[in-house]
Parts: structure tokens; C-alpha cells; sequence
């Protein structure tokens, strides 16, 4: 019997097109999808094994980037955990279709890596949506439970403000279950890392 693998790289959502690159993340958010079922949509996500360089780039080929708005790094888990498929995808896109490229992270790639990467986005990612979450750094930990603790929440603070630097477009991101005083907070937090705040919608 042929064993069927799942390995789900481009997916679409409205005009936009995703690049889910891992299942891994720094994070166990409480409301993460990845707990609740297998997928965004009708689309199962969850990858049987990593893919590689050249099957993602296969994968943008087939899907014809040039149709979508925007291409997304989103999902399922953290992206930039896979940090040189990521930027070598993001190069191939550059080299050959005209489409803006934008990363959704959690923010703790600098801590992953135990540098700063940001530089590395320069010239190929045009925005980058961090995931803020939370006003402060017990509430972000109750929420997000990152394996680098209560240390994650001024880490990716600190992380969208090292953007600015590299990329035009930085957003920091809360979801609109958040009490409108809450909201407030979180803007002025994004505010003075240089980023705009979105108010996005829970998935669930
Ligand atoms: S950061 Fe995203 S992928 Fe990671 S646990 Fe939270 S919601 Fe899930």
C-alpha cells in the first residue's frame, strides 16, 4: 500500500498566498489552531515532514505567485524556524515574479538564533506582522507560553523595533478579544517599537 504524506506548502486565503514552511514554534498559545484541528479552512496543514528548498520553490512555481496581492510566511508554526528556506524562497520570489512578501512571526527569532537577525531581511522581505498578543510580559506568558518564558515578550518588542531598520512595512499584531483599554496599551507598545498596531480577528 503507497504511503500518502501530507506536505501542504502553498495554500490560499481570499487574494493572499501562504508558505507553510514547519509545524514547530517557540510558543503553545492557548488559542493556536494547531491544537484545535489539522488546518485553516478546509485546508489540512499539518506537515507529515519538512519540505525542502526546492519543493517549496516548486510549489510557488505551480501556484502562480503573480495572481495574489501578497505572499505570506504564515503558519502553520513559526517560519522563521526555518530561516534559510525561508529567505532562499523569498529570494526566488524576488528574482521572478513582482509581488510583495510579508512574514507573520512570533518574534522570537533573535532568541532562536541567538543573534540578531533582522539584517538578513533586507531587500527581500517588504513587511513583517509580529505577533504582540498581550500588554505586558505575564500576560503574554500566561497566553503564549513561550519556551524562553517571561524573556519572549521585551525579545520580540525588541525585535520589531531591530525591523524597522531592514523592512518598509513592520505591524505589530493583537486579536480583537482584547478589552479596548488593553488595545490601547498594545498600541503605544507598537508605537514606540516603530510599528503599527493591527487589530486582527480571532481564528477559530
Ligand atoms: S505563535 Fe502561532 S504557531 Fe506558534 S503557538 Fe502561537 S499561534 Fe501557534
Amino acid at each position: 500500500m503507497e504511503l500518502v504524506i501530507n506536505l501542504t506548502i502553498c495554500y490560499v486565503l481570499e487574494n493572499t498566498l501562504y508558505i507553510n514552511l514547519t509545524n514547530r514554534c517557540t510558543n503553545r498559545c492557548t488559542f493556536c489552531v494547531r491544537d484545535k484541528d489539522c488546518g485553516i479552512g478546509d485546508v489540512n496543514l499539518w506537515l507529515d515532514r519538512e519540505p525542502t528548498l526546492e519543493e517549496v520553490k516548486e510549489d510557488i512555481k505551480k501556484a502562480n505567485p503573480e495572481k495574489y496581492d501578497e505572499i505570506v510566511f504564515c503558519g502553520y508554526g513559526e517560519p522563521t524556524m526555518r530561516l534559510e528556506v525561508l529567505l532562499e524562497s523569498a529570494k526566488y520570489i524576488k528574482e521572478n515574479y513582482n509581488v510583495k512578501l510579508r512574514i507573520n512571526t512570533n518574534g522570537q527569532a533573535n532568541l532562536y538564533y541567538g543573534k540578531d537577525i533582522t539584517p538578513r531581511f533586507s531587500g527581500l522581505i517588504d513587511c513583517v506582522s509580529i505577533s504582540l498578543n498581550a500588554k505586558n510580559e505575564e500576560e503574554y506568558d500566561e497566553l503564549c507560553k513561550s519556551i524562553y518564558g517571561k524573556e519572549s515578550f521585551n525579545a520580540l518588542i525588541d525585535f520589531a523595533e531591530k525591523c524597522t531598520e531592514y523592512v518598509p512595512q513592520v505591524i505589530m499584531s493583537v486579536v480583537d478579544v482584547l478589552p479596548e483599554g488593553d488595545i490601547e496599551e498594545c498600541r503605544k507598545i507598537a508605537e514606540s517599537a516603530g510599528a503599527k498596531l493591527r487589530v486582527r480577528e480571532l481564528i477559530e
